[in-house]
């Protein structure tokens, strides 16, 4: 029942990570998601249904176009695994979850959801950072507002079955005041740079991206995810001083310290870490610092 009902999961991750790329696609472009069907980007025509299927496809047509021979970004195969295998994880967990804690099933399994929905969030956002440097208003906005609705009537909801007032007052508050501090402690860092460079290191939607965080993570496990997403960057970072200089001497140091790393992929990449392995790695640091 359980490796069923994972690997049903998985499956239908790939599809909703297949349906992602559509967006991520046509979201720059302003263009609709649903009409008209699925096409190639370079010469239009009309994908058949076999050249729909998620990661089989691209490895099957060699990450080419059938007919113009364009090539299909890696980023297809990409989405789709990462939200397959994130999907299979939360089906594999929700039974973890009902075997060990005396919740209730239907709160379990709405929780389990609602971790899906966060992950496809994370991955639509990554892939649009690394490869727009943009995180939209209207993915991040309504993502702190879910996460912070969630967590104030799910997570209580994990340890009661009957809510109280003065329990969803307390959560609300816990999570407003964790969603502020995120929000402002980017800003603040945002402003040390500023002061520091004379330029813009962060955008205000790396803030929003870290209040989302705040919200459905909470402040510990969020501020883990920013520590994750700092050092992955600062490893991007130098991977980008070392590698191309090999290729081509002549590029300046500068040059490269002027570009611009999608922070938002990293912290993304750190949010998924965290709601996978966060309470795990602080408990293990705690327990290493001696506390
Ligand atoms: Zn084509």
């Amino acid at each position: 029942m359980r490796i069923l009902a994972t690997i049903l999961a998985g499956l239908l991750g790939l599809v909703f990570g297949s349906f992602l790329n559509v967006c991520l696609s046509r979201w720059p472009e302003g263009e609709s998601v649903v009409v008209p069907p699925s096409h190639c980007r370079a010469c239009g025509r009309t994908l058949a249904w076999w050249e729909n299927i998620p990661v089989a496809s691209w490895l099957a047509l060699r990450g080419r176009c059938r007919t113009c021979r364009a090539p299909v970004s890696w980023r297809y195969p990409l989405v789709e695994l990462a939200v397959g295998a994130l999907w299979a994880v939360q089906a594999w967990r929700f039974f973890d979850a009902i075997h060990h804690s005396g919740s209730y099933t239907d709160i379990t399994l709405a929780t389990t959801a609602a971790k899906a929905l966060f992950a496809w969030l994370l991955v639509a956002l990554a892939a649009l950072d690394a490869e727009h440097l943009w995180l939209p208003d209207w993915l991040t906005l309504p993502g702190i507002a879910l996460g912070f609705v969630l967590t104030t009537f799910l997570s209580p909801l994990d340890r009661t079955w009957w809510l109280r007032p003065a329990t969803v007052q307390l959560a609300a508050f816990d999570s407003l005041l964790a969603v502020t501090f995120a929000f402002v402690l980017i800003l603040a860092i945002r402003w040390l740079y500023w002061l520091v460079r004379r330029q813009e290191g962060l955008g205000l939607g790396d803030a929003k991206l870290m209040a989302m965080l705040a919200a459905w993570l909470g402040l510990p496990a969020a501020t883990l995810a920013l520590f994750l997403g700092v050092v992955l960057g600062a490893l991007a970072a130098m991977g980008m001083l070392f590698l191309p200089r090999r290729k081509n001497e002549a590029l300046k140091n500068e040059v490269w310290a002027a570009q611009k790393l999608p922070l938002g992929t990293f912290l993304c990449v750190g949010g998924i870490v965290s709601s996978l392995w966060g309470q795990a790695l602080i408990h293990a640091y705690l327990r290493w610092a001696g506390f």
